[in-house]
C-alpha cells in the first residue's frame, strides 16, 4: 500500500490531490493486526482500491473534479463503498474525472487532464479516466468508476482495462452523486473477469436509501467458467459499416467475430438505431436530468459559495463562476429542453425514444444471447483536442449510450489495444456477460 501511494503521489494527474494516506495505513495496519492474531479477513482484507471522486467516503474529499466543491467533504459513505470497506478493501485515492461525469475525456477537470497509460499523449478517456489509468498502471488493484452513459466502458477500452457497467439497479447509487439518475451505475474496473466478478458480487444487492435497486444472486465462479449455453452473439451492421469507424477498430471487430464463429457460436447481424439518434436521444434526457440534479448546487449547502448582497445574485454568481464550461452547456441544455414549448418537442420525444430503444432491446434479446459491439468508434484523441469540439465528443459516445439508455449490463474487454470489445447482455443477466468475457479472453 505504501509503494502504491507513492507512485500516486508522483501522478498527481490521476488524483484530485487526495491520496487517502492516513486512513489507508491506519486500515492497513488493522490488517496485520487480525493476521497476527488469526483472525479470519475479510473477502478483500487489505486490497488497495480507487474511488472515483464523485463518491461519498465520509470525513474525505468529495470534489467531482469541480471548482464548486473542491473544499466540500461527504458527510457519510456511499452504500457500494461501505460494502467494499466491510469486506476489508482500502481505499487509497480519490480519482480525477471529468466534472460531475461531464465529458469522455478526463479534460473537464481541475486537477489537469488525466494522460493515458498507453500513450501519455492521449487522453485518459473520461469520464472515469483516473480510475481507469490506475488500474492500467497497477496503482490500484480495482478501481470504482461511475457509469451514466460509457463513463467506465470508454476508459477501460481506452486503457486496456475491464470496465462493467452492470443492469441499472444491481448496485446502489446512494452516496454516488447524481448525474442523470436513470442511467447513473457504479461501475468496477480490474486487470481481469474474476476480480470484476468479485467485487461486482459485493457490491450489489437491495438498499432501502436507492428505491431503483434490487436483490440478486451472487454470481458464482464456476458458473460463469462454461460459455457452451452461448448459441448466438449479435452485432449491429450500422455500427460496423459507419463512416464514423476506424478502419483498424473495424477490422479488429470483424476478426473477432470471425474467432467467435469458428468457436460453432452463430453470429447474426442485428439492425439498430443510428448513432446521431442515440447520441441526441442520451444527451437530451443526460442534461435534462442533470440540470435537475445540479440545482441543488448553489452554494448554500454543498461547497463554495460567492456571497452577494442579494441571495439570488449569489447563486447566479456562485454557479456561473464555479461551474465548468462543460457543465454550464448541459446545465443550460437540459433547462431548455424541459422548458415550456420545448419540452414536448424535445424532451418528451426523447423519452418516448428511450421507450423505442429498450423496445428494440427486448426483441433483439429474443434472437441472441449476446450483443458485440467496440466500445468506440475511435481512438483516444490527444489531449487537448476534444475540448475544441464538443458535438465530436458527444458522437464519440455513440456506441455506449445506447445501452446506458436500455439499463442493460455491458462490459469492456481489453484487447491489447487502444479500445476495446464491448459485450451486452439482457437486463439482469450480468452473469452472461462475465462468462463470454472468460470465453473471449
Ligand atoms: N461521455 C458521456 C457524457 O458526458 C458519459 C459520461 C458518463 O458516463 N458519466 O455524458
Amino acid at each position: 500500500i505504501q509503494e502504491k501511494l507513492s507512485l500516486l503521489k508522483k501522478n498527481t494527474h490521476n488524483t484530485v490531490n487526495a491520496l487517502l494516506t492516513e486512513l489507508a495505513l491506519e486500515r492497513a495496519a488493522k490488517v496485520d493486526t487480525k493476521i497476527a492474531n488469526g483472525e479470519t479477513i475479510g473477502l478483500l482484507e487489505g486490497i488497495p482500491f480507487g474511488i472515483k471522486d464523485v463518491y461519498m467516503l465520509q470525513g474525505t474529499y468529495a470534489t467531482a473534479s469541480s471548482d464548486l466543491l473542491k473544499n466540500y467533504k461527504s458527510a457519510y459513505t456511499a452504500t457500494a463503498i461501505q460494502k467494499l470497506l466491510d469486506a476489508g478493501a482500502i481505499p487509497i485515492v480519490k480519482e480525477n474525472c471529468d466534472s460531475f461525469g461531464h465529458g469522455s475525456s478526463s479534460e473537464n477537470t481541475i486537477f489537469g487532464a488525466v494522460k493515458n497509460a498507453i500513450n501519455p499523449e492521449l487522453v485518459g478517456g473520461g469520464s472515469s479516466g483516473g480510475s481507469a489509468v490506475n488500474v492500467a498502471k497497477d496503482y490500484t488493484v480495482f478501481s470504482i468508476g461511475g457509469d451514466t452513459g460509457g463513463s467506465v466502458r470508454q476508459p477501460a477500452g481506452y486503457n486496456n482495462v475491464y470496465g462493467l457497467k452492470p443492469t441499472y439497479g444491481r448496485i446502489s447509487r446512494y452516496g454516488l452523486m447524481a448525474y442523470a439518475s436513470s442511467t447513473d451505475c457504479v461501475g468496477p474496473l480490474a486487470k481481469s473477469v474474476e476480480d470484476i466478478r468479485i467485487v461486482l458480487n459485493v457490491m450489489s444487492g437491495k438498499d432501502i436509501k436507492d428505491q431503483t435497486t434490487y436483490n440478486s444472486e451472487g454470481i458464482e465462479k464456476e458458473n460463469i467458467l462454461n460459455a457452451a449455453d452461448i448459441k448466438t452473439v449479435g452485432y449491429f451492421k450500422n455500427f460496423i459499416e459507419s463512416e464514423a469507424i476506424d478502419t483498424q477498430i473495424k477490422d479488429d471487430f470483424l476478426a473477432s467475430i470471425e474467432k467467435i464463429k469458428a468457436n460453432g457460436i452463430k453470429v447474426k447481424e442485428l439492425d439498430f438505431f443510428k448513432s446521431d439518434i442515440l447520441v441526441s436521444t442520451y444527451y437530451t434526457l443526460a442534461m435534462a436530468e442533470t440540470a435537475s440534479n445540479l440545482s441543488r448546487l448553489d452554494g448554500t449547502n454543498y461547497g463554495d459559495r460567492i456571497d452577494n448582497k442579494d441571495l439570488k445574485e449569489s447563486y447566479a454568481v456562485t454557479r456561473s463562476e464555479k461551474f465548468s464550461e462543460e457543465t454550464k452547456r448541459r446545465i443550460v441544455g437540459g433547462n431548455q429542453v424541459l422548458s415550456q414549448g420545448f419540452s414536448d418537442e424535445i424532451y418528451l420525444k426523447s423519452l418516448a425514444l428511450r421507450d423505442l430503444i429498450s423496445e428494440n432491446f427486448e426483441k433483439d434479446f429474443k434472437e441472441v444471447d449476446i450483443i458485440l459491439s467496440p466500445v468506440t468508434p475511435s481512438t483516444p484523441p490527444k489531449i487537448g483536442d476534444s475540448l475544441k469540439d464538443p458535438l465530436a465528443m458527444y458522437l464519440s459516445d455513440a456506441y455506449t449510450v445506447g445501452f446506458s439508455l436500455g439499463q442493460l449490463p455491458t462490459l469492456t474487454i481489453p484487447q491489447g489495444t487502444e479500445t476495446g470489445l464491448q459485450v451486452t447482455a439482457a437486463k439482469n443477466n450480468d452473469e452472461l456477460v462475465l462468462k463470454f468475457a472468460n470465453f473471449l479472453k
